[in-house]
């Protein structure tokens, strides 16, 4: 039997590239798509059911799991409807702050849940390059620059986020993250320079500069569509839906691959 997926956010610009995507796949069927405010037509040829009554719908068309992508407050009210509906739970939205975090994380002693600031594979080994390259060239300065989509809410985004989180775990000298400069800004030790654009509708660029004396390297990965980041997450709900409830990164997914 195929997997029976609920999709949230569904006229958003990922909604629609997981509903996309998922009419690829034989073995997915859309039981369940919802958007906040109303949709009159199909979108991926699935109609789209007021998001108010996710609780109800999650029940009656007995979906499997569920795929985010909206804001943080709403994914986390879509998280808990599917706790109390035993449904896995996959988000790849950004932007939770340190409370928003903790109450997903609370969610995931009930049902397994996913959560994943980007959900390309090509992002996954950006990640990994990056960190090779901040263990092998230690005291490098840093400097983070992502480009996004001018509609984009969060700033900077969740995957850079990620990425200096991935520099402080190896870089403990670099303790402060300076959000672009202005003025008498000279560099000092211990930060590493964060910049965020947003320009028409980039998809997602984040190009990571480690510079020394002399040299430079960047390593960098450029999103061409949107569809990249569909096709991990569907990916992610297939690999989670049998899953003991647990908190899961999409690292645990491409290391099953
Ligand atoms: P979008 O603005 O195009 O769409 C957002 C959708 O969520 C819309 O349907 C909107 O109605 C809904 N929504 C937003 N806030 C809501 C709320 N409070 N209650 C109910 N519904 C709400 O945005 P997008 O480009 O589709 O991105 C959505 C999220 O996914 C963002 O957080 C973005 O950063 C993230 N994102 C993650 C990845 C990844 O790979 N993890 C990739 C792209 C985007």
């Amino acid at each position: 039997m195929g997997l029976r997926l609920a999709v949230t956010g569904a006229n958003g610009r990922m909604g629609r590239a997981v509903l996309a995507a998922a009419s690829d796949r034989d073995a997915v069927e859309v039981v369940l798509a919802v958007n906040r405010s109303p949709v009159e037509a199909q979108i991926g040829g699935v109609a789209v059911d007021p998001a108010d009554d996710l609780d109800r719908l999650l029940a009656d068309r007995k979906a499997d799991v569920l795929v985010d992508f909206t804001g943080p407050e709403s994914a986390i009210e879509y998280a808990t409807a599917c706790a109390d509906r035993d449904v896995a739970f996959v988000t790849g939205t950004t932007g939770f702050g340190a409370d928003e975090i903790d109450a997903l994380e609370a969610i995931t002693t009930e049902i397994p849940l996913l959560r994943a600031s980007n959900f390309s594979r090509g992002v996954a080994a950006l990640r990994l390059a990056v960190r090779e390259a901040v263990a092998a060239l230690d005291g490098y300065d840093i400097e983070l620059t992502e480009t996004h989509h001018n509609g984009k809410r969060d700033a900077p985004s969740g995957t850079a986020k990620t990425i200096l989180a991935d520099v402080e775990a190896i870089r403990s000298d670099l303790t402060s993250r300076v959000h672009g400069r202005e003025g008498d800004a000279p560099r000092t030790s211990g930060e590493i320079g964060v910049h965020a654009r947003r320009a028409g509708d980039v998809a997602g660029e984040h190009e990571v500069l480690l510079a020394g004396n002399n040299e430079t390297v960047t390593v960098s990965h450029r999103a061409g569509d949107r569809s990249i980041f569909a096709i991990g997450a569907i990916d992610a709900a297939e690999w989670i839906v049998d899953r003991a409830p647990g908190r899961y990164d999409f690292f645990d997914v491409i290391d099953e691959d």
